[in-house]
């Protein structure tokens, strides 16, 4: 997959590929934007009642019914309704099962896709669906914060199902990362956590309950099964979608008299406390999404590139957040803005936990002088790994 800009590289064998740029950009350009191979909602988040499009995450609710919601406050009223961007007129539903969409568009991609097979076919909670209970049993070994779900792979093996041409979906699936037999274990022992580690073949024997195993028989074998929960565990890109936020980040981008926006910051921070209280920090909807190209950009410290998305759905976009050479490799960051800002010692434990790989960008190599001693962040490093 390449273009005028940008190239798709095999550097190394450790290092795997590597997007590169074939021109330059500017800070702020668009690389590239993609919609994923596959993405799915979180479990708990979904059961929890955050409303999201089942095929593309986009919001069902607009601002003021997200804000209401999530401070439990339902005579609330957002000011400036025009700043809110969710569109709830082209809302559907799946006529045999109720599974809401954002437009026909996003209900027609789902039942050609994947859900023909996933239907459940009632409006009715069955809790004897094999769907229902591999849903279940991986809720109870995988709490909040979310980081994966079971329902991914179910959506990746419906997508092989029921796709015409199998091989060519097979052969996206292939091109992600894969991971060695040991490095697999080490994955799946950190998406599930001690307890439950030998409980994996519980859920691999609902997937075989599920689904016909007849197109990916690979999939479904002890060590299969394994490096699918590895696969999704390292090229899973989380995704969040707030229809609040949207509105807030619209509002703050007005126009407005000095007094009018010390009142309308005043009332959001209001807001913005009183969901803390509700729902402390689980304000979005959330999940995460297999991308074919986004998942070769190799992870840098101080990285070029950015990963956004602009429309309130699962589309990502790439953008970079400084000038970049031609033939300069474009990275993100794995970790998020406050853990890159830590010690080379603290941000190196964190990737070689999440994604085993001893990091080598610049910043690293610059800082491999640093000593090794803990800082005060790397207390807080303890407190996440236990
Ligand atoms: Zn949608
Ligand atoms: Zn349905
Ligand atoms: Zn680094």
């Amino acid at each position: 997959m390449n273009n005028e800009s940008f190239q798709v590289r095999i550097i190394n064998k450790e290092k795997g590929k590597g997007i590169f740029a074939l021109r330059a950009f500017k800070e702020d350009d668009i690389i590239f934007e993609e919609k994923p191979v596959v993405c799915c909602q979180f479990s708990w988040n979904s059961d929890y009642g955050y409303l999201a499009c089942d095929n593309c995450m986009y919001p069902l609710e607009n601002a003021e019914e997200n804000a209401r919601r999530l401070t439990g406050k339902n005579d609330l009223i957002l000011p400036h309704p025009e700043c809110c961007e969710i569109k709830k007129e082209s809302i559907v539903e799946c006529p045999a099962c109720g599974s809401k969409y954002c437009s026909p568009d996003c209900l027609n991609e789902a039942l050609g896709k994947y859900h023909r097979i996933l239907c459940s076919q009632t409006r009715e909670k069955c809790e004897a669906h094999p769907l229902e209970k591999l849903k279940e049993t991986w809720k109870q070994m995988h709490y909040p914060p979310e980081t994966a779900t079971i329902m991914l792979l179910a959506r990746m093996v419906a997508y092989v199902n029921q796709a015409e041409d199998k091989s060519s979906v097979l052969s996206v699936f292939n091109n992600f990362c894969h991971k060695t037999v040991n490095e697999v274990h080490e994955i799946a022992h950190n998406l599930l956590g001690e307890k439950f580690i030998g409980q994996i073949d519980v859920l691999r024997q609902l997937m075989e309950q599920t689904f016909s195993k007849e197109n990916v028989p690979q999939w479904f074998t002890p060590e299969g099964f394994r490096s699918l929960l590895a696969l999704v565990g390292t090229n899973g890109q989380g995704i969040g979608t707030s229809a609040f936020s949207r509105w807030v980040k619209n509002v703050s981008a007005l126009e407005l008299p000095d007094d009018r926006r010390i009142q309308i910051d005043k009332f959001v921070d209001q807001i913005y406390d009183d969901m803390d209280e509700v729902v402390g920090t689980f304000l979005n909807n959330e999940g995460s999404g297999l991308y074919a190209l986004q998942s070769t950009l190799n992870h840098s410290c101080s990285p070029n590139a950015v990963v956004e998305f602009p429309y309130s759905n699962s589309t990502l976009r790439i953008k970079a957040t400084r000038d970049i050479q031609p033939e300069e490799e474009i990275c993100i960051g794995y970790l998020d803005e406050c853990e890159l800002e830590r010690s080379r010692h603290s941000r190196q434990k964190l990737l070689s936990s999440l994604y085993l790989f001893v990091c080598q960008c610049d910043k690293c190599i610059a800082q491999a002088e640093d000593s090794d001693v803990t800082s005060d962040e790397d207390d807080y490093d303890h407190d996440m790994s236990s």
